[in-house]
C-alpha cells in the first residue's frame, strides 16, 4: 500500500501473521525499514518488485530492533546485496544483531538470523535519505528500539513501539515489552511531532485522529 509518494507499505504473510516492513524511495535511492522473517526473502522481493522498486536501488536497511521478524533477511540482503548497501541500528541493539550475544527473546532459536550493522543511530539524528528521516529512540520493547518520522509525508513508523488493530492505536504490546515503564516513556516522545499517519509493524496503517490518539497512549 503507497502512504505517499516513495513510501510503500509492504505486508508479508508468515504462516498467518501479517508484517509491515516500510520501503522508501526516490531518485536516488532505496531504503528497506525491516527485514520480515527468517525466511521469507522471496515474499520481501517480491513486495518491493510490485511497489516498483528495483532491488538495486537499495542502499540502506534500516533496522527498528533485534527481534527476528525484524531482521529475519537480513542475512540473504547481506549476502546479495551487502556490497552496496549499508545497515543501520540503534547501538544497544547492535552486538545482538551482530550475533555477538544471543537475542534477548529469540535466543533459542537454533539459527538465529544475524549480519552485520555499519553505523549506529542516536535519538534525535536525521538521515538525508528520501526526503529526511528522523530517528527516535524509543526503548522499551528492546534496548535499541528505534521508531522512525519520515518529514516528508508526516509518518510514523512506530515499528515494535505500539500495535494497532483496524486503524485504532493499541499502544504498548505488553506480552513482548520486558520494559513497560521505559516503554511508556518512549510513547511521551511522539507527542511533540505533527504526525499524519503512523505505521505499526503489527497492525499497520491508522492515519484517523492519531495525534489524538498518541497523546491519550502518552497519558496513560
Ligand atoms: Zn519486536
Amino acid at each position: 500500500m503507497e502512504i505517499s509518494k516513495g513510501v510503500e507499505m509492504l505486508q508479508l504473510d508468515f504462516h498467518g501473521t501479517i508484517i509491515h516492513p516500510i520501503l522508501l524511495w526516490d531518485q536516488d535511492m532505496a531504503v528497506l525499514i525491516d527485514t520480515g522473517f527468517p525466511g521469507q526473502i522471496e515474499d520481501l522481493r517480491a513486495a518491493i518488485e510490485k511497489a516498483g522498486v528495483s532491488l538495486d536501488k537499495l542502499k540502506a536497511v534500516i533496522l527498528t530492533h533485534q527481534d527476528m521478524d525484524h531482521i529475519g533477511c537480513l542475512p540473504e540482503i547481506l549476502k546479495e546485496y551487502g556490497h552496496h548497501i549499508k545497515i543501520y541500528a540503534h547501538e544497544s541493539d547492535k552486538p545482538y544483531i551482530q550475533g555477538e550475544i544471543p537475542l534477548l527473546k529469540d535466543g533459542h532459536l537454533e539459527n538465529p538470523p544475524k549480519g552485520r550493522v555499519d553505523d549506529t543511530l542516536i535519538d534525535g539524528q536525521e538521515l538525508p535519505f528520501c526526503g529526511g528521516i528522523r530517528v527516535i529512540h524509543t526503548p522499551g520493547h528492546t534496548p535499541g528500539h528505534i521508531s522512525l518520522y519520515l518529514k516528508q509525508s508526516k509518518t510514523l513508523i512506530a515499528g515494535d513501539s505500539m500495535y494497532s488493530v483496524d486503524g485504532n492505536l493499541g499502544g504498548i504490546h505488553v506480552p513482548t515489552t520486558p520494559d513497560i515503564k521505559e516503554a511508556r516513556l518512549s510513547l511521551k516522545k511522539y507527542v511533540d511531532l505533527d504526525i499524519a499517519s503512523v505505521v505499526c509493524y503489527h497492525g499497520g496503517l491508522s492515519t484517523e485522529n492519531v495525534n489524538d490518539q498518541l497523546l491519550k497512549l502518552s497519558q496513560e
